[in-house]
């Protein structure tokens, strides 16, 4: 069976039936007024596109259900005396641009069209019905240029001195079509069909084809939508909101699916037919006008929507057409939504008993949490969009419009703000867009260079403007309505809207950030509905939740302000900061050491230094686990620039004067120089070679534990080694590791555990991770650098150079950074998990780095079995809702 009717189907048929088509079975088993129609299957299409050919047997099976629904109309196919039309649209399972469009009004044809228009007694809606149909037709079956007609309709609107469509009178819109049968015999080769069967068969199987559009396959590739699907076509009997002012189209939400507000929001056009209302020829008036035009069909509306929504039981979009004051529904779906309406429609639903409190949950996530988290441009100022384009990357980015790379770091150096407007984005624009606050593009999507490098450094960045004619040469660009921007003038970019403002437009911090960090008591008057959303919302998720939540943070500041976001102590403490400022001189002292003495100096005057330090972290996450990395980075990082050494101790040479410490320093600067430096000397490796340096910072740690305790607190402390790959490296670092904390413990009296544990960061590591586990009381995933050397990506080059061409060619859906590669680098840390667990069942196990926050990896993460994920503090509400989300 290859067509359904609209009876025969429900809802949960989205596989077979695509989205549309289920969603007008269940309408119409509902009782609603739905059009008669049917449903011709995926399985069609997919045969159909296997084979070249349709299925054997199906356009008998698509003129039996024809033959009902000309039954129910009483009317046939295109009869030349009075015609049954029918659309034919296209539906997938998902929503997907690139496919075919809908084609309205088939069945109409130059005998036809004298039929209609006596029948409705209305010759100019007879011949606008017709031109659409042309027009339609013509673009998506014959595959002829939209500017052709529309270029021939703007003409003779000029021509007859109308404003609008429907200025045009019937015998204007009857020379319309003779021209547009024009068209499409000089565009396509052949007359336009006047057999209506041929007609919808020939639509049908472009709706088909249409699978296959270039657009839709890339589509697919990148939203990781199998190619196999195949669309549903649906074929429904017309009805005409163009018939007259007592007709009409409109579109509506069962709540406002901007900010959530309950109550009904839509769009109505009189008069109109299809697409005009979010074509935006004529303009809408708001829903709640329908009242007064046409009271009966309104009520009746609101009654629909009522029941779609305790049906659906959440937030559903409609389309309907009205046809003489009666009222026909044509689509319906679960409606998309923002953020905001997301969270406080998934509460308002459990107040309202329609869903549970898992179920709401389900229903927000934690891509929509960050959004919600991002400063944003202030709503009672007043602002003007002067241009549109793709929300690439969020949050509320003001400054100087600059229009090349140079000028971007040359004035961001001088402490100026400035945002970065290319036409594209391409990796010689990197270091410009590190120094913009934001990032403003004309040409491309959300997968272009653009997006995917501004993502990956959390940089605002709206692209693919379209409307704006950048032009980078003369340093200027200009929007629509006259607007012109010339470098060093303000604007302001919305990245999580879209929009492109002229002028600096306040940035407020967003209320969920302050609710968070406790400066906003969810009960309060002044907590918006939002707020209190959030809150209820984070509280089931903490109460679901398996998986515990850190916070990666190097500072005692930060470490509060983790604390604060909810996180449950401290899964990495970089300490290569203890290393820098004034204290790098202590650090190339100890680089030049030649013997011990000088060498224990140097280390003797870093302890008390970072001591302190570690107490400050300590006491700022009291009673929470902190768990501190020993350095990692390489040394040369710690050194002044080879090159600017160089030119110092030459400069020195040419005036004569001695500059000995300049010259061991150059000395020792070229003897670490590194050729790949993130795969030398760096990590446990700096520990087991440089003497005294790990053992420094593990007493430096202890001592402040000890002191910490002492002072009445509650330190709970654990000591990481980095980039291990194999055991023999953890051994040598924890014997001494243990030597140096016993020392303290005789020192100070001490007796609390701290546990020594490793980062699991390379391919080694994670492949003998049932040896390591036997030396280690913890294992830590650290899946920057296990991403990185897994793939053999370097993170720092290989985004800007070649990520946004793998992205736009399907390589992978997302940036393996951005979110865990399952499929790989996740199998390494599967086996690792269940290889230590194997060794030591007591074996704790977390994940720090950047996907310790990210929505998709948290499940992921849950699923494998971890204890915890660490990220940035800023993260961490996102992680406790996904960690909630991934254990209902
Ligand atoms: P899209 O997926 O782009 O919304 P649709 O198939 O929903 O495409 O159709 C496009 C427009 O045509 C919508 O406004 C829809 O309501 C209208 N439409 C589709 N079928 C009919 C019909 N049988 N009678 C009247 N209007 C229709
Ligand atoms: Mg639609
Ligand atoms: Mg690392």
């Amino acid at each position: 069976m290859f067509v359904y009717g609209f009876a025969q189907g429900n809802k949960d048929m989205r596989d077979l039936l695509g989205g549309k088509g289920a969603n007008l079975a269940e309408m119409t088993n509902l009782g609603l007024p739905v059009p008669p129609g049917f449903t011709i299957t995926t399985e069609a299409c997919r045969t159909y596109l296997e084979t070249g050919r349709e299925p054997a047997g199906l356009h008998e099976e698509v003129g039996r259900h024809l033959a009902n629904v000309e039954a129910v109309r009483g009317r046939r196919l295109g009869d030349p005396a009075d015609p049954l039309l029918v659309s034919v649209r296209s539906g997938a399972k998902f929503s997907m641009p690139g496919m075919m469009d809908t084609v309205l009004n088939i069945g109409l044809t130059d005998r036809s069209v004298r039929g209609l228009a006596e029948q409705a007694g209305d010759e100019r809606f007879a011949w606008d019905s017709y031109r659409r149909l042309l027009q339609m037709y013509g673009r998506t079956v014959l595959g002829i240029d939209g500017p052709h007609f529309d270029d021939a309709l703007d003409a003779l609107k000029r021509d007859r001195g109308a404003a609008h469509d429907v200025d045009l009178d019937a015998g204007a819109l009857r020379e319309l079509v003779l021209t547009y049968k024009g068209i499409v015999r000089a565009e396509s080769g052949r007359d336009f069909p006047q057999d209506p069967r041929e007609q919808l068969d020939a639509a049908i199987r472009a709706v088909f084809d249409s699978w296959n559009a270039p657009r839709a396959i890339t589509y697919r590739r990148q939203e990781r939508i199998s190619a196999d699907l195949g669309t549903a076509v649906n074929v429904v009997a017309m009805v005409f909101g163009n018939l007259g002012s007592d007709s009409g189209t409109g579109v509506a939400f069962t709540r406002d699916p901007a900010s959530g507000a309950r109550g009904v929001y839509g769009d109505y056009l009189a008069n109109a037919q299809g697409e005009d209302v979010v074509a935006g020829i004529r303009n809408t008036v708001p829903l709640t006008e329908l009242a007064q035009l046409d009271k009966v069909s309104y009520d009746e509306l609101l009654d629909i929507m009522a029941t779609l929504e305790g049906h659906y039981r959440d937030l559903c979009d409609i389309e309907f057409t009205i046809e003489r004051g009666r009222l026909w529904m044509l689509q319906t779906r679960v409606g998309k939504r923002t953020a905001a309406a997301a969270f406080r429609i998934a509460t308002q639903l459990v107040d309202e008993g329609l869903i549970t409190e898992d179920e709401a949950l389900a229903r927000v996530d934690g891509h929509q949490l960050a959004q919600l988290m991002f400063p944003r441009f202030d709503d009672r100022a007043a602002r003007r969009a002067v241009a549109h384009g793709m929300n690439a990357s969020p949050g509320a980015a003001v400054g100087r419009a600059v229009f090349d790379t140079a000028t971007a770091v040359e004035w961001n150096a001088t402490g100026e703000q400035v945002i970065l407007v290319r036409r594209e984005t391409n990796p010689d624009d990197l270091d410009g867009m590190i120094a913009a606050r934001g990032i403003l593009t004309s040409r491309g999507g959300k997968t272009s260079h653009a997006a995917v490098v501004a993502r990956g450094m959390g940089k605002t960045c709206v692209c693919g403007v379209e409307t704006l004619d950048i032009d980078v040469a003369r340093g200027r660009f200009t929007a629509p309505g006259g607007v012109e921007v010339a470098e060093g003038d303000v604007i302001s970019i919305d990245g999580t809207t879209g929009d492109v403002f002229l002028g600096e437009v306040p940035v407020v911090d967003s209320p969920v950030v302050r609710y968070f960090e406790g400066e906003l008591d969810p009960g309060a008057a002044q907590a918006d509905e939002l707020v209190r959303s959030v809150h209820r919302l984070m509280a089931v998720a903490d109460s679901r939740r398996r998986l515990g939540v850190r916070a990666n943070a190097d500072l005692p500041e930060d470490a509060a302000r983790a604390r604060a976001m909810g996180a449950a102590g401290i899964g990495l403490c970089r300490t290569e900061h203890m290393f820098l400022g004034d204290r790098r001189h202590y650090v190339e002292a100890l680089i030049l050491a030649e013997n011990d003495a000088e060498r224990t100096a140097a280390l003797a005057e870093l302890l008390p230094l970072q001591r302190a330090d570690f107490e400050g972290l300590l006491a700022a996450m009291d009673g929470l686990p902190v768990t501190v990395r020993l350095l990692d980075p390489p040394l040369h990082e710690f050194l002044p620039d080879l090159t600017d050494l160089s030119v110092r101790v030459a400069l020195a040479k040419e005036r004569g004067e001695q500059a000995p410490r300049d010259e061991k320093l150059l000395r020792a600067v070229r003897r670490l120089h590194e050729q790949n430096p993130m795969m030398g000397l760096r990590g446990v490796r700096l520990g087991l070679v440089v003497p005294g340096l790990y053992a420094l910072q593990v007493r430096a740690v202890a001592e402040a534990a000890a002191a910490r305790e002492r002072a009445g607190g509650d330190p709970r402390v654990e000591v990481m080694i980095p980039l291990v790959s194999t055991v023999q490296e953890l051994e040598l670092s924890r014997e001494e590791a243990e030597r140096t904390i016993a020392g303290v413990r005789d020192r100070t009296g001490f007796t609390r555990p701290i546990p020594v544990g490793t980062m699991v960061e390379l391919p080694r590591a994670a492949l003998t991770a049932g040896a390591i586990a036997r030396t280690a009381d913890f294992f830590s995933f650290g899946t920057n650098d296990l991403t990185q050397t897994t793939w053999g990506f370097s993170r720092d080059d290989v985004e800007a150079a070649f990520f946004a061409a793998y992205l736009e060619r399907g390589v992978f859906g997302v940036s393996p950074f951005e979110s865990l590669d399952v499929a790989g680098v996740g199998r390494l840390v599967e086996l690792a998990v269940r290889e230590g667990r194997a060794a030591r069942p007591d074996l704790k196990l977390g994940v720090c780095g950047e996907h310790g926050g990210d929505p998709d990896s948290v499940h992921f993460f849950h699923d494998a079995g971890l204890d915890y994920v660490s990220c940035s503090a800023f993260r961490v509400p996102v992680a406790r809702l996904e960690a909630g989300r991934a254990a209902v």
